[in-house]
């Protein structure tokens, strides 16, 4: 079994930072990347609010992340874990595809997953028509017409991005005023191939082996319809992903692991940074301070039990 003082669980900005810190203190940190390397921000087509950074795709910021915690020294591995032993405290055993190791301390930044819609005919047609990512599945759209499910920053953001590929898009949205950031809505209010359906939800999403219409319900007047369209883009909202730490973790009403100012949970030696603690912020700048900042209390703590040991 492989001993490490540090393990990271996630390889978002914020994991990919922690691995930055922890190599620079010199505790040789492993991180393991998880199913999706460089989580949500490497599907992302542009970021643009990074500081530093004044433009480029998310998977090019990644390598620029990844690439920096490595000349320290990080060891970033493409594997996922699968099981964590919480419960018999530090070094804690962590079981991955292809490995098994005992990490004095933990930092999980395992991110969040975007949330469906869960409504008939979701499930059945994701990969035939509904997608949850615009940078993977953009280009299956191009010439057709499509809706966009959503009122935030991703709904905005993938549907202006989507404008490169479809002919029109029907962004539908539950009230009648956007959550988005304003630069955002600005630029979507004024593109001549996006359309708002206002005060309107989905109910069902139709189609036998690929979408060809969605079900939609205005919820002010109660009216239903169908509207042909062949694609469908959900952005409602994401779910953390806390699978591995449920029942062990202390967690809030919404799965978001709690973490105190030391970005430290309720187990002593396991600490939090990114979306998986995150309910509220969710940039890649506030991620990356979350990560530092792990990082440093994981340090220091690995350090004061050495002290009181020695
Ligand atoms: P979000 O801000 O939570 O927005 C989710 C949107 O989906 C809201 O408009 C919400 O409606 C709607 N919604 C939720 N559940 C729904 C349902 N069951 N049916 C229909 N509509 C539903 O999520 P997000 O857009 O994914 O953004 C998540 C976080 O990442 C935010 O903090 C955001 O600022 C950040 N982010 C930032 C950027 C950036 O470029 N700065 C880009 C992407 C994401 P209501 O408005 O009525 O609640």
């Amino acid at each position: 079994m492989q001993h490490e003082k540090v393990l990271i669980i996630g390889s978002g900005p914020a994991g990919l930072t922690a691995a930055l810190y922890a190599a620079r203190a010199n505790l040789n940190p492993i991180l393991i990347a998880g199913p999706q390397f460089g989580g949500q921000v490497a599907l992302t087509h542009e970021i643009e609010n990074y500081p530093g950074f004044p433009g480029g795709s998310g998977a090019d910021l990644i390598d620029l992340m990844k690439e920096q915690a490595e000349r320290f020294g990080a060891r970033i591995e493409m594997d996922v874990v699968l099981s964590v032993d919480f419960a018999h405290g530090s070094p804690f055993r962590v079981q991955t595809g292809n490995q098994e190791y005992l990490a004095e301390a933990l930092i999980v930044t395992s991110g969040a997953s975007p949330r469906m819609l869960n409504v008939p005919g979701e499930k059945e047609l994701t990969g035939r028509g509904t997608s949850y990512c615009g940078t993977c599945d953009g280009f299956f759209f191009r010439g057709k017409k499509i809706v966009v499910v959503g009122g935030g920053d991703s709904a905005i953001k993938e549907a202006l991005f989507l404008t490169k590929f479809a002919t029109h898009i029907d962004v539908i949205h539950r009230r009648d005023s956007l959550r988005a950031e304003a630069a955002l809505q600005k630029r979507a209010f004024a593109h001549e191939k996006i359309n708002f359906i206002w005060d309107t939800v989905v109910d069902e999403i139709m189609g036998t082996d690929k979408v060809n219409a969605v079900k939609l319900r205005n919820l002010k007047t109660g009216e239903v319809y169908e509207h042909p369209t062949e694609g469908v883009f959900i952005f409602v909202g994401h779910e953390p992903n806390n699978s591995l730490l449920k029942g062990a973790l202390n967690m809030d009403v919404g799965g978001y692991v709690i973490t105190d100012k030391h970005m430290g949970t309720n187990i002593e030696g396991v600490f939090a940074a990114g979306e998986i603690q995150d309910p509220l912020w969710k940039q890649v700048a506030t991620s990356v301070g979350q990560g530092c900042a792990a990082a440093i209390a994981a340090e220091e703590w690995l350090s004061q039990r050495e002290t009181v040991k020695a």
